[in-house]
């Protein structure tokens, strides 16, 4: 009997471990074979003189003071005006909100749907006391060992200045778009892009457009952050996590603190109970969606144990959701994220306080709703003597944009003739974009620029030492002049 069982057990292991060996080989690369492109010749020194002068303009934004550095904002729309005069002749431009720019390049073609290339004009300060630590001086716009540096050099202004090196490029070419070209530079991204680039959709929705497609900044080129995968790998943003921010209070009968009250009735025990089963009982992760796509997509092209793992996520799965909750940016990939992040209560040491406030962060998977997760708040804090209220900047979701679209392809194909051996894959982007405004007027808003970053360079992104190698610069000039080439012909 017991010979039997084990017999049987070991019958059901063999097979197993065939499936998962099939599998794991069955399913083969999803990448597109398309010969490389010879570069176009950039004058890549110029383009990233013309870098250097815009990150000279000290554009911080605010979200309270919409005229903050206002005259920054007109020396660097001046440097476009004067470095880019053919573009300047071919498109008109207009000024949104007083210090955003949309600039249409008309199409030859009434009804071909129009795209959106957009870039921010804005950028983060330098955290009080970091200045010292920079190689370069974080305004002053240097070029030097092949990078240009400066705060905005990577975010974003690489990217608006490398798209009006491509158009300029194409105007001179003599190039005629068949679709309308439109150029968005929002001047308040940082700031959550309420001013300009909000208004910049508003202006095509009541001018009725309907946009082909829309790419943003979001994700980038990264190398050696994948565990199991050697090539660089281009990860295109196709959705956007919602945001939310609910303050939790609570009243408590204030008094003196030699005689407390019963264990856990305080306002400071019952907020940080609260706290406690919020951080216990997140909202469930799972590989679904825009992450199992993601997975999907690059596991053929891992090696070793990581590719037999997710490339069989059927038997897997669990444990492969394990270890990807452990790591933050993987776990904030699989779940709408729990994050405490202020807490309010006493102000004597001797004194019970009558009041406690605390603040919890979500960010929203696609598939969760601000309605629900605030549900979720209210089940789990389960006390009725709590208030909640939603701060303002909650905002849904996006829409997933699909990747078997004509845009979704063109990017991907752009991505592997320019970049060869570069891996494609859709991903999600958990921070927000400017992108987000246009939701109402396309289907298809890709959040991707072909920024390149190794580990090691993601704390220059908002930190310090930001910088773009001027090699990257003429490879983004590259992206857009072929993109909106192939988009437009
Ligand atoms: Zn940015």
């Amino acid at each position: 009997m017991i010979k039997r069982v084990l017999l049987g057990l070991l019958a059901l292991v063999v097979l197993l471990v065939l499936a998962v060996a099939v599998n794991t080989w069955r399913q083969g690369s999803r990448q597109i074979d398309v010969p490389p492109l010879a570069p176009i010749a950039v004058d890549e020194r110029a383009a990233g003189e013309s870098l250097a002068v815009a990150i000279r303009a000290r554009t911080v934004s605010s979200q309270a003071d919409a005229a903050l550095n206002a005259d920054q904002f007109r020396t660097l729309h001046a440097h476009l005006q004067a470095r880019y005069p053919k573009l300047h002749v071919a498109l008109e431009r207009e000024l949104v909100a007083d210090l955003s720019l949309l600039y249409t390049w008309r199409g030859s073609d009434a009804a071909a749907k129009p795209i959106l290339l957009m870039a921010h004009q804005d950028v983060v300060p330098i955290a009080p006391g970091t200045e010292k630590d920079w190689q370069a001086e974080p305004f002053a716009g240097t070029v030097k060992d092949g990078y240009v540096w400066g705060r905005g050099s990577w975010d974003d202004k690489a990217n608006l200045i490398a798209q009006m090196e491509a158009i300029e490029m194409l105007v001179a070419s003599g190039f005629q778009p068949r679709r309308t070209i439109y150029l968005a530079f929002g001047a308040d991204e940082e700031v959550g892009g309420l001013r300009g680039a909000r208004a910049i959709a508003a202006l095509l929705a009541q001018r009725k457009v309907k946009l082909d497609f829309v790419i943003d900044e979001g994700l980038l080129i990264t190398e050696g952050l994948m565990p199991g995968l050697d090539k660089p790998a281009a990860l295109v943003g196709i959705a956007e996590k919602g945001y939310l921010s609910v303050l939790l209070s609570v009243a408590a009968t204030p008094g003196h603190s030699s005689m407390p009250p019963a264990s856990g009735t305080s306002a400071i025990a019952m907020v940080s109970a609260a706290l406690a089963r919020l951080e216990d009982g997140q909202l469930p992760a799972a590989i679904q969606g825009v992450a199992r796509e993601m997975f999907e997509t690059v596991a053929p092209e891992m090696s070793g144990f990581n590719r037999v793992v997710l490339s069989n996520l059927w038997l897997f799965g669990p444990i492969a959701r394990r270890q990807l909750e452990a790591g933050a940016s993987t776990n904030a990939m699989l779940r709408t994220t729990t994050a405490l992040t202020i807490v309010n209560a006493g102000n004597k040491e001797n004194v019970l306080p009558g009041r406690a406030e605390a603040t919890v962060n979500f960010r929203l998977l696609p598939g969760d709703s601000l309605a629900n997760v605030q549900e979720h708040v209210k089940r789990t804090v389960a006390n009725e003597r709590f208030e909640l209220a939603v701060l303002p900047g909650a905002t849904e979701p996006s829409k997933v944009a699909p990747t078997d679209s004509a845009s979704y392809r063109l990017i991907e194909r752009s991505v592997r003739e320019l970049f060869p051996g570069t891996i494609v894959a859709p991903g999600l982007m958990v921070g927000g974009t400017d992108s987000q405004h246009f939701g109402a007027i396309s289907d298809h808003i890709y959040k991707f620029s072909p920024v390149r970053a190794r580990p090691e360079d993601l704390t220059r992104f908002h930190g310090t030492n930001e910088r773009v190698s001027t090699a990257n610069l003429a490879e983004l000039i590259r992206f857009y002049h072929r993109l909106v080439e192939q988009a437009a012909k």
